[in-house]
């Protein structure tokens, strides 16, 4: 089960225990400053199933569109988004992070930086991804094989074998599953 976390974790658990699609959300968040809404509802309910409360959720965004985004736009604009995904807003529904399933039939369009990194980059970006992971050239091909026969959750379960050195025999079905078995191997 998840635990809980802080802002401050986020750094560390990212590098050692995110799956490339949150990898990615949170890299792009870092450089541009912003994420467009299909983006920060895939990485904010992530976060939120990983064990970050929700005024951290709304310190972190806060904090990380600040160079871009006024505190007084972030609470009329951004604010109500994130309490509307911890059930404090609406309809009051408690909601769940996406599974590998849902990411993977999305459809990112340009300037969007949701979906998977298996199934929505091109060949040569997934190559230069899984190398920055720490994926050895070998199993970066067996990778890359996977995709091309459109298998996306084994090309995920593989990198997560190669980043931990570790078996998943499960597979990965859900990014918040990938977070949880790295965690209990790391820990
Ligand atoms: Fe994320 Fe699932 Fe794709 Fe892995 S297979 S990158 S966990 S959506």
């Amino acid at each position: 089960e998840a635990g809980e976390i802080s802002v401050k974790d986020i750094d560390h658990i990212a590098k050692t225990s995110f799956p490339l699609c949150m990898r990615h959300l949170f890299e792009k968040v870092r450089e541009d400053h912003h994420l467009k809404h299909g983006g920060r509802m895939q990485l904010g309910l992530f976060l939120k199933g990983v064990g970050l409360k929700l005024d951290d959720a709304l310190a972190f965004w806060k904090a990380e569109f600040a160079p871009k985004v006024s505190a007084e736009r972030f609470d009329k604009e951004y604010a109500y988004n994130i309490r509307h995904n911890y059930g404090r807003e609406g309809k009051r529904t408690d909601y769940t992070p996406y599974s590998c399933q849902k990411i993977i039939s999305s459809t990112p369009g340009v300037g969007d930086h949701h979906g998977c990194p298996y199934r929505h980059f091109s060949e040569e970006n997934l190559r230069a991804a899984l190398v920055r992971m720490g994926v050895s050239s070998r199993a970066v091909e067996d990778v890359v094989d996977k995709v091309r026969n459109r298998h996306y959750q084994l090309a995920c379960t593989l990198t997560f074998e190669a980043v931990h050195g570790s078996s998943c025999d499960a597979g990965i079905n859900h990014p918040n599953q990938y977070f949880i078995d790295s965690q209990r191997i790391l820990q």
